[in-house]
């Protein structure tokens, strides 16, 4: 059976008024973005739900576009039928047979929007279930707690049914939080702090630190693919590439000791800082893990976190690795991630990084580089910044300063 109609649900039930509608507006606007290559779709939206007939359109394409929209609560595929009492039961029959696992209990819960249909939602919730128990034998009705309701909408002008639910991203749409930067990796975890980010309404442009030469062209393509994963979700994403060589080695040249992580951190740390603040966003968005390597310990979250002006959002703290994995699987991320180019990070690793840094005899080895400032400056001025979207290869580049 084919589904002719896609019922979702909008999500956020503790929003009310005036933000409740923008809220509204904005997912819509999100669920056309991401089904605009179906022209043929016909929306029809009502009070926290959107109709969307599906002319021909496949349900499975249309069901994993909608996966990328937040503020989506859930959708159900849905099937339409005349408003006619026999036509109406024969569909809910059909439904009942076609569905995936054969449940033990069911109920109707039908419900009369045309007043002109003759049966009220009471007498259809009868005449229909006692046709589809007829033609399921071995099922019971349970009015409480049914493995299956079976909604019945006598509409306008059709009748439509449903019995699934689809659990949908929900979150809140695109941009409606605000804008934030995203300090991205090619590892595993910032892309899941990106989408975290994304999903509570975050609008992201994205930073990413190479040491080119040291670094190779095709680690920068892999952050590239990173991100176009990510613009998935949105419209597009603006890509800032930071050159860190100059500070990279500058540094190392300077010091050696187990503090250099911490130092090196600090140093991109006030980069991305730089950015946000020239591109107006008002956050920095990492990936950090409680205690998942030497510079995720409470001392080194202090010390780092300590030179930025802007809040620090850091979405996996208090998760596991197994759950940032299982979301970065879903999202798409994974398989990409796990590609073996080296990171800017790798560079220059002292042989034991401390994992109990000092803030002030850091601020100390750091009060001896005076250079440092000025090449923090410089590389934050010199950012190549790219317009990465999900549907096409190319960007269109330009460069600042
Ligand atoms: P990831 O899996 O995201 O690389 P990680 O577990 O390797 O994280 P760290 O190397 O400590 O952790 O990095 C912590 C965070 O710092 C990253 O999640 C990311 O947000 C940011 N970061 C690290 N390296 C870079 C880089 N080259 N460019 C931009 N941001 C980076
Ligand atoms: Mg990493």
């Amino acid at each position: 059976m084919k589904p002719d109609c896609l019922l979702l649900k909008l999500g956020e039930l503790t929003l009310k008024g005036r933000n409740r509608s923008r809220f509204e507006k904005a997912v819509l606007r999100q669920i056309r973005r991401v089904l605009a290559p179906f022209p043929d779709l016909r929306y029809i939206s009502e009070f926290g739900r959107v109709y969307v007939e599906l002319r021909g359109v496949s349900y499975e394409a249309a069901a994993a576009a909608l996966g990328r929209v937040f503020g989506l609560a859930s959708f159900s595929p849905a099937y339409t039928a005349p408003l006619e009492l026999e036509a109406v039961r024969e569909l809910a029959l059909q439904i009942m047979l076609a569905l995936p696992k054969r449940p033990a209990t069911f109920k109707i819960n039908a419900r009369r929007v045309n007043k002109t249909f003759p049966h009220d939602s009471q007498q259809m919730n009868y005449l229909v279930g006692g046709y589809v128990l007829e033609g399921c034998p071995g099922l019971t009705v349970d009015v409480h707690r049914p493995e299956v309701e079976l909604r019945v909408e006598l509409r306008e002008e059709r009748a439509l049914l449903y019995a699934e639910s689809v659990e949908g991203a929900g979150g809140f749409p695109a941009g409606s939080s605000g804008k934030a930067l995203l300090l991205l990796s090619g590892g595993i975890d910032s892309p899941v702090a990106g989408w975290l980010a994304m999903r509570k309404g975050l609008e992201l442009e994205m930073i990413h630190f190479h040491s080119y030469p040291y670094t190779s062209e095709r680690a920068k393509l892999k952050v590239l693919d990173l991100a176009r994963q990510l613009a998935g979700y949105a419209e597009s994403v603006k890509m800032h590439l930071v050159s860190f060589t100059e500070v990279q080695t500058a540094i190392h040249a300077a010091y050696k000791e187990n503090l250099l992580v911490t130092l090196m951190r600090r140093a991109m740390y006030r980069i991305a800082g730089l950015v946000a603040e020239r591109e107006g966003l008002q956050a920095l968005v990492t990936g950090e893990s409680l205690g998942q390597v030497a510079s995720q310990t409470l001392p080194s979250l202090h010390a780092i976190g300590n030179v930025a002006q802007l809040p620090i959002l850091q979405p996996l703290m208090m998760m596991d690795k197994k759950e940032i994995v299982r979301i970065a699987e879903r999202i798409g991320t994974f398989p990409i991630s796990i590609l073996p180019y080296e990171d800017c990070c790798t560079l220059f690793l002292p042989p034991s990084p401390s994992t109990n840094p000092n803030l002030r005899v850091v601020e100390k080895i750091e009060s001896g580089m005076a250079f440092l400032p000025e090449l923090i400056q410089r590389a934050a001025a010199q950012t190549e910044t790219l317009i990465i979207r999900s549907d096409q290869k190319e960007e269109r580049e330009h460069h600042l300063l």
